[in-house]
């Protein structure tokens, strides 16, 4: 009668919560060619995760603008909930 019910607390539980990947991302994984601003090439240092995929941009400037619009509509979609 020595068996107890309690769940084992495991050593490793840490693994949850952390799918999806802050690494870094490669102009490879890159679904688009061009930016969809200026119609430039896209560049390495302007990437972006946009619905879980890798997304480019000419330059940070771009980037930073579709970043900012996303986040406006993420809020503002929020806001309705
Ligand atoms: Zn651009």
């Amino acid at each position: 009668m020595g068996l107890s019910t309690s769940p084992t607390p495991g050593p490793s539980r840490e693994r949850e919560g952390r799918s999806r990947k802050m690494t870094e991302l490669r102009l490879q994984d890159c679904v688009n060619e061009v930016c969809p601003w200026s119609g430039d090439p896209v560049s390495a240092d302007s990437l972006t995760l946009y619905r879980g995929e890798v997304v480019g941009f000419c330059n940070p400037g771009c980037k930073d603008k579709f970043e900012k619009a996303a986040a406006a509509f993420d809020a503002a979609i929020e806001g309705k909930k």
